[in-house]
C-alpha cells in the first residue's frame, strides 16, 4: 500500500519540529490501513528541510511508532522483503520527477504496492508526480483526512453569501489572487491582508514601498475589480525601512468587527509577519476575534496554523482546521484539484 502523507510541517534552525498539527491529521488512516491489515510505504515531501532523516525521530515520536526510513528505491525492497509495517519514502520534491509530474518518477513511488491512497489534501492542487500521476497506476483512494476535508468544505460552497466573511493574507499572492473575485461574488466580504494586500495596493497605484509583492500576482490583480466596495484591504500599517510588515490597528479593529456579525468565518493566511512577535498584533486581534465570534470558522494553511499558535490561542477554538491552504482556496473557488480528480471526485 502506498499511502500520499502531508509531513511538510516547520522546522526550526535547530531541526525542530514547529507545528506537529499536519502529522497529527495523517494519523488516523494510518492506523486504520494498520489495523486492515496494510502495510504502508509513505511518501511525502518537506519544503523546511532538504530530507526526513533531519525529523525522523521526531516524526516517529508524533506517530508512535517506528518508520524504516528508505533513502533510495533500493532501501523499498528490502522494506517490502522485511515484515516492518511502515516505511517513509525520502523528500519525494528531492527527485525533480516529482514537481515536474514525470511518469516514470510516478510508478517508481507505487512499485511493489498495490493500492494508492492520498491523504495529502494540502498539495491536491498541485500537478506533482505522487498526487496527479501515481494515482493512476494502482488502484487508488481517498483517505479519511480528504474524505472529512472535502465534506467540511463542500458545505461553506453550498451555504448561501450572506454573513460570510473569507479573511485572506500571507503569501503566494499568484496563487490566492486568482480566487479572491470568486470569493468576493460569494460572499459578503473578503478582508485582504499580507503579501496580498500588498499586490492589490499595487494594483491599484498605491506606493508600497519596499514591501514585499508576488510580482506574478501583480498583473493577474488587473483582472480583479480591486475597487470591489466589499473587497477590505488595510488602510494602516507597521512599517519597517519602508516595507508593510503588519495590517495596522485600524485596519485590523476593522475586520475584528466584521467577524462579530458574520455567521461563517473562512480564514487563510498570517495578516503580518507574525513570526516576529513586532509583527504580530493584527493576526493576533483577527485570530481571536474569529475565535470569539458566533460564527461557524474554518480555517486553513500551515502558517495560518502556526500564527494561531505563536498567538496562544488553542486549535480547538475554531469549528475545523483544514490542513490544506492553497488547496483549500482553490476547493472554495470551485476549481477542480488534480489530485481529487484523479481519484474521480468533481466539484
Ligand atoms: P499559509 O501557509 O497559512 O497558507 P502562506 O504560506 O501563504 O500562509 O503565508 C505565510 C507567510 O506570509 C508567513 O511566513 C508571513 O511571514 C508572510 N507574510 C505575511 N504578511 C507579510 C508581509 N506583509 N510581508 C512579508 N511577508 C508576509
Ligand atoms: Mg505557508
Amino acid at each position: 500500500m502506498f499511502l500520499r502523507a502531508d509531513f511538510d510541517v516547520a522546522v526550526n534552525s535547530n531541526g525542530i519540529i514547529q507545528e506537529d498539527f499536519r502529522i497529527l491529521r495523517q494519523l488516523p488512516t494510518i492506523q486504520h490501513l494498520l489495523q486492515a491489515g496494510a502495510r504502508i510505504v509513505i511518501g511525502s515531501h518537506i519544503t523546511g528541510v532538504s530530507s526526513f532523516e533531519t525529523i525522523l525521530t521526531q516524526l516517529e515520536q508524533c506517530l508512535g511508532r517506528k518508520l524504516v526510513f528508505c533513502k533510495s528505491f533500493d532501501d523499498v525492497s528490502a522494506f517490502l522483503a522485511s515484515n516492518e509495517p511502515v516505511a517513509l519514502l525520502e523528500n519525494l520534491r528531492r527527485n525533480a520527477g516529482e514537481e515536474g509530474n514525470n511518469e516514470a518518477f510516478a510508478g517508481r513511488i507505487v512499485e511493489g504496492c498495490d493500492y494508492y491512497v492520498n491523504n495529502a489534501f494540502a498539495v491536491c492542487h498541485r500537478t506533482h508526480a505522487s498526487i496527479a500521476l501515481a494515482p493512476l497506476v494502482i488502484p487508488s483512494f481517498a483517505g479519511l483526512l480528504i474524505e472529512e476535508e472535502v465534506t467540511r468544505l463542500q458545505h461553506i460552497l453550498t451555504t448561501p453569501k450572506e454573513g460570510k466573511l473569507i479573511i485572506m493574507g500571507g503569501a503566494k499572492a499568484s496563487t490566492k489572487v486568482p480566487v479572491v473575485q470568486y470569493l468576493l461574488d460569494r460572499s459578503d466580504h473578503v478582508a485582504i491582508g499580507g503579501i496580498l494586500a500588498n499586490d492589490i495596493l499595487k494594483a491599484r497605484g498605491r506606493d508600497i514601498g519596499t514591501s514585499r509583492v508576488d510580482d506574478d500576482a501583480v498583473g493577474l490583480a488587473s483582472a480583479l475589480n480591486v475597487y470591489d466596495p466589499r473587497l477590505i484591504v488595510p488602510t494602516d500599517f507597521i512599517e519597517h525601512e519602508g516595507a508593510m510588515l503588519d495590517m495596522g490597528p485600524q485596519s485590523a479593529r476593522a475586520v475584528a468587527d466584521l467577524c462579530k456579525n458574520a455567521s461563517l468565518i473562512v480564514w487563510n493566511g498570517p495578516l503580518g509577519v507574525f513570526e516576529n512577535p513586532t509583527y504580530r498584533h493584527a493576526t493576533a486581534i483577527i485570530a481571536r476575534a474569529i475565535a470569539e465570534s458566533p460564527a461557524m470558522s474554518i480555517v486553513g494553511g500551515g502558517d495560518t496554523v502556526a500564527s494561531i499558535r505563536a498567538c496562544g490561542l488553542e486549535l480547538s477554538a475554531f469549528d475545523f482546521i483544514s490542513t490544506g491552504g492553497g488547496a483549500m482556496l482553490a476547493f472554495l473557488a470551485g476549481q477542480r484539484l488534480a489530485g481529487l480528480d484523479v481519484l474521480g471526485y468533481r466539484p
